[in-house]
């Protein structure tokens, strides 16, 4: 007998696995309810609708019921929400846009929901001008509020990537734009020391953000609101964005008995079978596994979404199909910048407790004597003993998103840092180097396992003990008199041969340069000259600076809130900074 197979939202996962079926069984009898008007529609692509980048309204959606229906025969019930599964019966009962309720009944149910916005319980929170962002309507309000009232200013709350993508956007259709964000850094999947260049990006490009700053209430007066912050200091604006997570829709699921989780998402088994073999569960409602730490997670986002509909569809149309879990490959356009992340970050590494390591690679994204060439910073995080790939984070401008796919395959395939020294990657001076980003930053992490290279960190610079230990700068006189680290005498690399007995060998050396090559040579040098403790500082001097020189502007901690004017004039030096990546003097030439 045919099956009849009922799949509720009809987005990402739900369109996804509903149309997989459909390849798989010609003569299943499907159905999708989806509780909106929309069915298919490509929610990453809101905020840049928003922001006049997408500009034609038609592209947001991409199928509709009725191209469904002719293509894949699949009968789609828009504005028709499911209200409540009988599993006893197999049945679900559902509520149309009349408000009329009727029984469906399925072999097997497919749940693909979603996530909805999280909304803190805060003074004044549905107000006319504060808005979330998850689907057409609610694109639709914000769009249709900056064009009848002009706001020129907004308060973005929240700053990971839907937060981001609408700072930029509203920033793009010329409002003054704020984020608010309660941890030390913006996009959580970065640890901080990634974090510091991205904060000076966005505040290059006029931005304000306040770290550290929770909001505690929203009053609306004389036509504005004030955005009122946990450390005391207040912001004035003409809109406000919610973008401070997502909650799993899971009441349906949790009413009807089904097992949950963490954070109340969906419980499923790795063929996306819930606690109720008949019932599928699938996108941003589930629990899942991270690939990496063996660990339950909850990663929203609209890859797993997609191929945990295929896997559902595959195991219900009798094809034994396992979801092998998820590493959170992730990427953002900040403006001219790209953050990517895969992977585990520091903070998950040490919940998990795994013993690990990092390095810091600073590397051209083609070769550098091809016009158009920037710098990427490339951070990975891989087992202490025998290197295994646990994650990486990178920032930069051309070539990021090859990087990290690259790496997020190398982590799914279970390499270690040796592997990446071994890939052979695509090289023409336009697009890469001969040694490629990807074969530095193993070529760096095998170093340091293999013991060539012992390293320091820009955390451990705070504690060194000046009457002990010698820090030897090994960058040029001019980098050296630019500033350097507090006790560090300057021996430039080139001259470190015929010097070497200015240095106590008794005394551990601490090396470093601008990036962290020049300091590995000289490490080199010391360590086959009879110097045992000898640590490069990975990153070098421009990710210590970067992280830990207080940003310029404004408004982190609501500390200073400078004028417009004096803002911007900090901007444009900023600006300069970072327009071509970093600054030139970051790589003198003879690191690169
Ligand atoms: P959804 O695609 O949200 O679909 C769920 C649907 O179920 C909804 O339409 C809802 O109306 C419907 N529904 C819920 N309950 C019922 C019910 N009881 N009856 C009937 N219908 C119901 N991810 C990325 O990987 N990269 C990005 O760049 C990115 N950008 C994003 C930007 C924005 C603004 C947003 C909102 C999300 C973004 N995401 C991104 C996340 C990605 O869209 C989601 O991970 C993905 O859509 C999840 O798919 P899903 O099927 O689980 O849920």
């Amino acid at each position: 007998m045919n099956k009849k197979v009922l799949v509720v939202g009809g987005v990402a996962g739900g369109a996804t696995a509903a149309a997989r079926l459909r390849r798989l069984d010609e003569h299943a009898q499907i159905i999708v309810f989806e509780r909106g008007d929309y069915i298919s529609f490509a929610n990453c692509g809101l905020p840049y609708y928003i922001g006049d980048v997408i500009t034609e309204e038609e592209n947001l959606t991409l199928q509709t019921p009725e191209s469904f229906k002719r293509r894949f025969n699949i009968d789609v019930r828009t504005r028709s929400e499911v209200t409540k599964i009988n599993r006893d019966k197999k049945t679900v009962e559902v509520k149309d846009a009349g408000g009329k309720v009727y029984e469906e009944s399925y072999d097997y149910l497919i749940l693909s929901p979603g996530a909805a916005p999280l909304v803190p319980p805060i003074e004044g929170i549905n107000a006319e001008g504060v808005f979330t962002l998850r689907n057409i309507p609610d694109t639709y309000r914000i769009k249709n509020y900056v064009l009848q009232n002009n706001p020129k200013s907004a308060v973005v709350v929240g700053a990971g990537y839907i937060g981001i993508e609408m700072a930029e956007n509203l920033h793009l259709l010329g409002l003054d734009v704020s984020i608010v964000e309660l941890s030390d850094h913006i996009i959580q999947p970065l640890d901080f020391d990634m974090a510091a260049d991205v904060h000076r990006h966005i505040l290059s490009k006029g931005i304000a953000l306040y770290l550290n700053c929770g909001v505690t209430g929203l009053y609306f007066q004389n036509g504005t609101y004030e955005v009122r912050l946990s450390d005391g200091n207040s912001i004035y604006t003409d809109m406000v964005i919610l973008a401070v997570g997502v909650k799993p829709e899971s009441r349906l699921a949790k009413d009807a008995g089904l097992k949950l989780g963490i954070r109340d998402c969906i419980v499923t088994d790795n063929h996306m079978r819930t606690s109720d073999p008949f019932i599928y569960a699938v996108g941003d409602a589930v629990e899942t596994v991270d690939v990496v730490t063996g660990n339950k997670v909850f990663v929203p986002l609209a890859s797993p979404a997609n191929r945990q509909g295929r896997i559902a569809a595959d195991n219900i149309a009798g094809r034994d199909s396992i979801y092998g879990g998820t590493l959170g490959t992730a990427i953002l356009k900040v403006f001219d910048m790209t953050v990517a992340a895969a992977g585990c970050n520091e903070k998950t590494l040490m919940a998990a407790g795994i013993d690990y390591e990092k390095s810091f690679t600073f590397s051209a994204s083609n070769a550098s004597y091809y016009p158009g060439a920037t710098y990427m910073t490339i951070k990975l995080l891989f087992e202490k003993k025998g290197g295994k790939i646990l994650g990486a984070q990178i920032t930069g401008y051309k070539g990021v998103d090859k990087r990290i796919d690259v790496i997020a395959t190398a982590i799914k395939a279970g390499m270690n840092v040796f592997d990446l020294t071994n890939l052979e990657l695509s090289y023409a001076p336009p697009f890469g180097s001969a040694k490629d980003p990807v074969n530095m930053a193993g070529y760096v992490a095998s170093n340091i396992i293999n013991g060539d290279m012992k390293i320091f960190h820009w955390h451990d610079v705070k504690n060194l003990d000046l009457d002990n230990v010698t820090i030897l700068d090994v960058r040029t006189k001019a980098e050296f008199s630019k500033g350097t680290i507090t006790g560090a005498i300057n021996i430039p690399l080139d001259d470190l041969r015929e010097r070497m007995s200015q240095l106590d060998p008794q005394k551990p050396v601490y090396v470093f340069c601008q990036i962290g090559l020049r300091g590995y040579i000289a490490s080199r040098i010391l360590i086959q000259n009879g110097f045992e403790n000898v640590y490069n500082l990975s990153g070098g001097y421009r990710l210590l600076k970067s992280v830990t020189t207080p940003l310029k502007a404004f408004h982190v901690n609501g500390k200073k809130l400078q004028s417009t004017k004096e803002k911007q004039s900090e901007d444009q030096k900023t600006m300069e900074l970072s327009e071509k990546g970093f600054a030139a003097s970051d790589v003198p030439p003879n690191e690169e």
